[in-house]
């Protein structure tokens, strides 16, 4: 189907300056023109009049986990979720994410090959997912949530759909997870290299896997032509996947001055959190955690939050994720908005667009509205860099278009009841 997308104000992603009254057309699934509305003729095509809003790229969620909907602490109690339960949650997630104005996720550890799979087959509504499969994890690392005293590992492993960590200890075990991971679709690995709030027997302060280990991980993404994130809060453990080659590290709360440098030189991005960390305090019980993440996530929003500014006076690549758990995930935009309060609406949308994808090394394809590029574009009500509030209600993302595909649109809805 071809498109046109007439007289909305364009943020691009790149531009410094947005622009008034603009037309985009679309023809399959890529951008072929981007004018001022006067210059587009409307030939053939199915035009949506968007005046009045904002267009912007699609946007993108480089820290999700849409698979992990379950009750964490029923994994101390097997069998008590069913797979269709797991699955039925998960599509959900897929649809509120689209809904939300985010066409594209990076699964930070749950999902795997078989949810993009059953997107892409159009029966499930859903972003485009980028998924690491399960995080390669040390025995008693982070999210090794099984009590320190059961013999066995319990865990949600469920092939093709959703399986949170895989224990490994040694090179030759991280090295064939990493093959299982990406046999399984993952498109990058993710990696446990610190302590974290969501685990039972570990402490943020602490480091997880050797760099031995995380050399292995990289090796193998290499070999692929792909790359390895760490999950890391503190500097030790920065410092350790830096020296074995990681490319991304997730929170990074407790980042310091001279190792946002040493990162900046590496070219590792940052990707900050600190919506979870925003909304742990409050919904715990709701995303199935036990209580004692409670003090765990105390002081994790202002720590991410300098960390962030210090990553960012380095010149480190900012990137932007949401971390969401549990059930119903309808708050991704809020990441926008805290992000905008400590950088600015323009570079918290740039970290949620251009450099997410320039992470993801998708930047080819996605993450800007310019020619040639894939069409993924959303249409909201407002202004988003006087008003940065909108991102956290999905009731102002107006129109979705994935892959030149519109995905949801409340404009004919709108119409039809005036
Ligand atoms: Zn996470």
């Amino acid at each position: 189907m071809n498109l046109l997308l007439h007289g909305a104000t364009l943020i691009d992603g790149i531009s410094s300056e947005p622009r008034s009254r603009m037309t985009l057309k679309i023809e399959g699934d890529r951008l072929v023109e981007i004018a001022p509305a006067a210059r587009v003729s409307p030939n053939g095509t199915t035009v949506l009049d968007l005046s009045g809003l904002t267009v912007m790229p699609g946007l993108i969620d480089a820290h999700a986990h849409l698979g992990l909907v379950y009750d964490f602490r029923a994994e101390g109690d097997p069998g008590s979720v069913s797979a269709a339960q797991v699955a039925a949650w998960t599509f959900e997630n897929c649809a509120l994410c689209l809904d939300a104005g985010f066409t594209t996720v990076r699964d930070m550890c749950g999902v795997d090959g078989g949810l993009v799979r059953a997107i892409e087959s159009g029966a499930v509504r859903g972003p485009r997912v980028f998924p690491s499969g399960p995080a390669i994890v040390q025995t008693g690392g982070h999210g090794n949530l099984s009590g320190p005293f059961c013999e066995a590992n319990h865990f949600f492993a469920l092939p093709g759909l959703v399986q949170m960590i895989a224990p490994c200890d040694g090179v030759d075990a991280v090295r064939k997870q990493a093959r299982i991971n990406f046999r399984r679709g993952a498109t990058q690995l993710k990696v446990f290299i610190s302590g974290g709030v969501v685990s039972t027997t570990d402490r943020l302060e602490d480091t997880q896997l050797s760099v031995e280990e995380l050399r292995a991980a990289v090796e193998e993404a290499q070999a692929r032509d792909s790359y390895v994130a760490g999950h890391a809060h503190n500097v030790r453990a920065i410092r350790n996947g830096l020296a074995a080659g990681l490319a991304c590290f997730e929170h990074g709360t407790m980042l310091d001055e001279a190792t946002a440098h040493a990162m900046a030189q590496a070219g590792a991005a940052l990707d900050p959190t600190l919506t979870v960390c925003h909304l742990m305090a409050e919904e715990w019980r709701a995303w199935g955690l036990p209580e004692s993440v409670v003090p765990r996530v105390r002081g994790c929003e202002e720590a991410m939050g300098r960390s962030l500014l210090l990553a960012d006076q380095a010149g480190v690549l900012i990137g932007s994720g949401s971390d969401l758990l549990g059930r119903r995930q309808n708050r991704r935009g809020l990441e926008l908005v805290l992000k905008a309060s400590l950088l600015s609406p323009l570079r918290a949308v740039q970290c949620a667009t251009i450099n997410n994808a320039r992470i993801m090394r998708q930047d080819h394809l996605l993450g800007s509205l310019q020619v040639g590029k894939v069409a993924d574009v959303i249409a909201v009500r407002g202004d988003p860099l006087t008003d940065p509030d909108l991102f956290d209600d999905p009731s102002r993302v107006i129109v979705v278009i994935k892959g030149g595909n519109i995905e949801k649109n409340l404009l004919t809805e709108n119409r039809k009841e005036s």
